[in-house]
């Protein structure tokens, strides 16, 4: 890829950034369609989002994909909100506009195509969200959107649950979500359910632990889908796939909110499902080979 004095600059802010495998996404489909947009990994400490932003306007940076710890405190510099990202309540992805840049929320996009391509679906069923972070808002968001018959939302700290269940059901307003504590798992009655992990327990480096261990939890599950990627099976997928439900990983997702904020940055261009499928590929190798 030749880079040049009209390149197009796109990039991540995080910290930790290093371990980022969207600029081997993002550059990989410049390279492939012809664009000529490069994407850095931009290490940007808890106290500099502002500046950051700031900066990064400045220097013309087109677009900016935002992750952990940054995509709450990013809000209050953006010149505007998408209501998606409004309704979440967290932004993964800058757009620059002429004033400043604007707030999408990729992620919740990239959860529902990650879903569906995996054959699982939403509508009419009874869902369980474990986690109320960042990711769990998106999955949130989405998972009612869609018409799920129920949210459990289950959660270390169940106030947290309970505070994102209260705000589904008031944004969507029906009483959809139920938020509880995550050794409250007992308590729910229905089988057949999807459930979308998106607590951090799990990922690497971390433990190989679960955030429910009692395999009766899993017999739950017709469905299980987890945020994480590294490992590529968590133990939640493996206690899942055990009890037979079927699985995905959260490589899809993290696709997918690429592909979304990608054509965000780049008006009039979709790109396409082989090109999606090369990224995937060379995303799928390096874990593979960093798993080694
Ligand atoms: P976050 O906002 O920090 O939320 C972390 C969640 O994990 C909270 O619900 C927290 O519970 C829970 N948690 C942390 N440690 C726990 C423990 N020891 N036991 C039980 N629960 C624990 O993080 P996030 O941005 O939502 O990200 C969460 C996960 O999703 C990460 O693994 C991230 O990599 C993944 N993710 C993947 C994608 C993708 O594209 N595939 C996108 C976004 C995020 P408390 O509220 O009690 O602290």
């Amino acid at each position: 890829m030749m880079i040049n004095g009209t390149s197009k600059v796109c990039g991540v802010m995080g910290c930790p950034v290093e371990h980022s495998i969207s600029p081997m996404m993002h550059n990989y489909y410049s390279e492939q369609i012809g664009n000529d947009m490069i994407y850095v990994p931009f290490l940007v400490q808890k106290n500099a989002v502002g500046e950051a932003v700031k900066g990064a306007f400045a220097l013309h940076v087109q677009g900016i994909n935002v992750t952990v710890p940054h995509k709450q405190a990013v809000m209050e510099y953006l010149c505007e909100l998408d209501e998606g990202a409004r309704a979440i309540g967290a932004v993964n992805t800058l757009v620059r506009t002429p004033k400043g840049y604007k707030g999408y929320n990729t992620d919740g996009e990239g959860l529902l195509r990650a879903i569906k391509e995996a054959g699982m679906d939403i509508s009419g069923r009874a869902c369980i969200l474990l986690g109320a972070g960042g990711a769990a808002k998106a999955a949130a968001y989405v998972l009612c959107r869609e018409q799920a018959s129920r949210v459990y939302i289950l959660n270390r700290s169940p106030e947290k649950a309970q505070a994102l269940a209260e705000e589904m059901n008031r944004l969507f307003g029906r009483s959809v979500c139920l938020g509880l504590s995550l050794s409250d798992w007992g308590s729910i009655r229905e089988d057949h359910c999807l459930a979308v992990q998106t607590t951090s327990v799990g990922m690497y480096p971390g433990p190989a632990q679960a955030p429910v261990e009692e395999p009766a939890f899993y017999q739950k599950l017709d469905m299980a889908f987890d945020a994480i990627y590294t490992p590529m099976e968590t133990r939640f997928l493996k206690l899942a796939k055990e009890a037979g439900a079927k699985t995905a990983n959260g490589l899809g997702m993290l696709i997918y909110q690429g592909v979304a904020a990608y054509e965000l940055w780049n008006p009039g261009v979709k790109l396409s499902d082989e090109v999606i499928a090369g990224a995937r590929e060379l995303m799928l190798r390096h874990l593979e080979g960093q798993a080694r």
